[in-house]
């Protein structure tokens, strides 16, 4: 008989979200926008201490609807984290533009501040400045933003702070999403909250919040016909879902509460097994651990990341490898690209040892201890009972 299946990360509902939808169809403010994403938007934006911020239909429009406010067309620059996910770097393409990948750093997994003064330079020299940089937070780590921010302002580049894995993560006491001139959320299915889907797009500058809403709801001229100046998109997020939004949004501190157990359980248990290193944590940092990821070293663990995926997958666990890097996708082939040093490739590296583990804040003790024995006895061999035993006594 299969064990039941454990997701890497599930939505986690916490009960309220349904009152909320009760509410917009018992008042028919079914249609997008309404009172719901009026408030959602104002509660994110008060708990990041941010001036403003615009509900969407997702991360990725966010994205787009940055792009497209810092004037990114046919034949700009963006440069953008290499180590991410695919949808970080799909809308630079959307704006015909050219993406350049910069690698990670090992203290946090993203961006690596020396290869961006590097491509930035260059870039100088070429006469091409970027017209943005998107540093993406990874697995919910932000990355080290007194750097990326001091040399970006060197420069005057703006940054699009791609945050859909890091909200509730703090930085020197900073929340997530208060970095770039642009800050990015994803309410996805699997991110640390969800909408169902969905994503915000938040700022300092309120006149560009203004034109993103123009944008994103058909750019409409004030005309009492349909009159259209610009082209626009239909990217607003629905009253129903901003609902969802907000009810989750209340439960957020407890959801990364979780997160950061569920990361510590993992660790204790794991932490001595040969050739295991966790996703580090940025002193003065506080990642929500959106998910779970250590690097495994196949000589001294004696399995590889293939085989070691492999097992969790024959007993129905959902683990993951670490994000394919962008430089290295076939969608992206000939991009330029910086590496952290000159031999020394960061994400490739992570992307070829790198494992992300069930992490849903709804996972119970007896799911992970599955994720946990199952690893152990990968790499460790089967252990006999008074082993286990012993092991339950000195780690949990
Ligand atoms: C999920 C995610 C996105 C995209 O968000 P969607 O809401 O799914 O469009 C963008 N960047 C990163 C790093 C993500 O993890």
């Amino acid at each position: 008989m299969t064990k039941p299946k454990i997701l890497l990360s599930p939505p986690h509902m916490s009960g309220k979200e349904i009152d909320q939808v009760k509410e917009a169809f018992r008042t028919n403010w079914i249609a997008p926008l309404g009172p719901n994403v009026d408030a959602f938007e104002n509660e994110i934006a008060s708990y990041l201490g941010a001036n403003g911020a615009v509900a969407v239909s997702s991360g990725t429009a966010a994205i787009h609807l940055a792009l497209s406010l810092l004037g990114v067309q046919k034949g700009d620059k963006v440069f953008c984290s290499t180590l991410t996910f695919v949808a970080s770097a799909n809308p630079i393409l959307y704006q015909d533009a050219e993406p350049v990948f910069i690698d990670s750093e090992p203290d946090t997994w993203n961006m690596s501040p020396q290869a961006l003064e590097r491509a930035l330079t260059d870039a100088v020299l070429e006469g091409n400045l970027p017209k943005a940089v998107i540093v993406v937070n990874l697995y919910g780590q932000i990355a080290k933003m007194d750097e990326l921010v001091s040399i970006c302002n060197r420069y005057n580049v703006p940054i699009i702070e791609d945050a859909a894995e890091s909200l509730g993560s703090t930085y020197k006491g900073r929340p997530s999403g208060v970095f770039g001139k642009f800050s990015i959320f994803s309410f996805n299915g699997n991110k640390i909250i969800t909408t169902s889907g969905g994503g915000m797009l938040v700022s300092g500058d309120l006149d560009a919040l203004k034109k993103a809403r123009f944008l994103a709801t058909q750019a409409k001229d004030a005309s009492p016909h349909y009159q259209h100046s610009v082209c626009g998109y239909n990217y607003r997020m629905s009253n129903i879902l901003a609902g969802v939004g907000r009810a989750q949004l209340d439960v957020l501190e407890s959801r990364v509460d979780a997160r950061r157990h569920i990361f510590d359980r993992y660790y204790r248990c794991l932490v001595n097994l040969p050739g295991i290193n966790f996703m580090p944590e940025l002193l003065h940092t506080r990642t929500n651990r959106w998910l779970t990821a250590f690097t495994i070293n196949e000589h001294e663990a004696g399995v590889s990341v293939g085989q070691l995926l492999e097992t969790l997958n024959a007993e129905n666990i959902e683990a993951r490898p670490v994000w394919k890097p962008l430089h290295l996708q076939p969608l992206f082939k000939g991009a330029k690209y910086y590496p952290h040093e000159r031999t020394g490739h960061v994400a490739q590296e992570l992307f070829e040892k790198g494992i992300c583990l069930p992490s849903g804040s709804s996972l119970t003790d007896d799911e992970q201890d599955r994720v946990i024995d199952c690893i152990t006895e990968t790499i460790n061999g089967p252990v006999t009972s008074e082993e286990v035993i012993l092991e339950n006594m000195r780690y949990r």
